[in-house]
């Protein structure tokens, strides 16, 4: 069960914030003749590197390509092998068998729902390459036990952070853990180029390599149209999308803050209720709040919780299942021979996760719906066994 599609949704998932001023910005570069390869991409790409707190920033079209030209430049390919997480969004994981490389998986931690460091070490092999881990809900993943990990074993390390702009790990800021990282601006993330994604990382040689293969293999500097210095992709992000980016990103504290109250609010409502465990914050650790996503206590199984977000969607409340386990989809099955049982913490933990509405402007009465009609279906599914 994905998104349920009804045709009286009341209350969305998700629901991009644009503003009179992010619009101006977008028509502003529809009157140059630069669209693309322009003066915005520069600009955009500076001021996250310098929001971030890393040296280099390519911006691309997704955060997908990102990981394919990280995987790339760091020269993972067909034979090798990529420690990573289970329970995140697909693009992590397939973004390794782009290059023909094997995802190995290990199950994660059952509380910041992130890849378990101490699940690492007996699956590196000598085929290991790097570790790819994800901050999955903007949770940030152990950073200070992967980066030990990493140098002991000499391995790469790759930093999923397309959920956590802005969120933090012992003060400095996601995307800037890991050899080089990858955001996403997608329309449900913290801020939207419509589709769009940066690559951010201390490392010349990597972004010098991404900032080519990005645009069609050509060199940085001296380029002629048609010359192609190495194997090349059309990533490239426009303008008009990077003026969006731009747009957004000088509003981040107050997009941070709102989302930091949408979840306080919904933390209120929820955590008194029997049955449900609302979002772990860990120590050290700042959330920018890409989703809220709930968990169902023991007591419930995956068809209560499926149960459960056909009810809300019947009140005009469309929830989520964020995330299927990645080796539990077809192709990862088929491929690897994983099965159901391969990873229990993240089976279970992904059996009993429910997405609820989450944006900047969700009002409060939006979210007292949404906690009232949630503790009803949490009572009725029980009733119904
Ligand atoms: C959204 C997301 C991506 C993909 O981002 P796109 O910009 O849509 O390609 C990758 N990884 C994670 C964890 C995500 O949530």
């Amino acid at each position: 069960m994905n998104y349920v599609r009804t045709n009286n949704i009341k209350i969305p998932l998700s629901r991009p914030d644009i503003s009179k001023a992010d619009k101006e910005a977008v028509l502003s570069v529809l009157n140059t003749p630069h669209l693309s390869l322009g003066p915005k991409v520069r600009e955009f790409e500076e001021k996250i590197a310098h929001y971030i707190g890393a040296k280099y920033a390519v911006a691309i079209n997704s955060a997908t390509s990102g990981l394919h030209l990280i995987i790339r430049a760091l020269g993972i390919q067909g034979g090798d092998e990529v420690i990573t997480t289970p329970f995140s969004f697909i693009s992590s994981a397939n973004c390794i068998l782009y290059e023909r490389a094997k995802p190995v998986f290990v199950d994660i931690d059952p509380l910041t729902l992130n890849i378990d460091p101490y699940n690492i070490e007996k699956a590196i092999t000598k085929r290991t390459k790097a570790i790819l881990a994800v901050d999955v809900f903007s949770h940030p993943a152990e950073w200070d036990k992967l980066q030990r990990i990493a140098r002991k074993h000499k391995l790469k390390l790759i930093e999923d952070s397309a959920e956590a702009l802005g969120s933090e790990y012992n003060g400095k800021k996601c995307g800037n853990f890991a050899e080089a990282g990858v955001l996403s601006f997608y329309p449900n993330k913290q801020i939207t180029t419509g589709e769009g994604g940066v690559i951010v990382t201390d490392n010349k040689k990597i972004a010098g390599l991404c900032k080519s293969m990005a645009n069609q293999g050509r060199r940085i500097k001296d380029s002629n149209w048609l010359d192609h210095a190495r194997l090349g992709y059309n990533y490239r992000l426009s303008d008009i999308n990077a003026a969006l980016g731009i747009a957004q990103l000088s509003r981040i504290k107050e997009i941070i803050k709102k989302r930091t109250g949408v979840a306080r609010m919904y933390n209120e409502k929820l955590r008194k209720i029997p049955g449900i465990i609302v979002p772990y914050v860990g120590p050290k650790v700042k959330i920018s709040w890409f989703v809220y996503v709930i968990r169902l206590s023991g007591a419930y199984s995956r068809k209560d919780r499926d149960n459960i977000i056909r009810k809300m969607a019947k009140k005009g409340i469309q929830c989520s299942n964020y995330f299927r386990p990645i080796h539990l989809q077809p192709f990862y099955k088929e491929a690897l021979g994983y099965k159901r049982g391969s990873f229990p913490i993240c089976e279970a933990v992904s059996d009993r996760t429910i997405a609820l509405p989450f944006y900047n402007n969700l009002k409060e009465k939006e979210v007292h719906y949404v906690a009232y009609n949630l503790r009803e279906a949490l009572a009725n599914v029980k009733k119904a066994d």
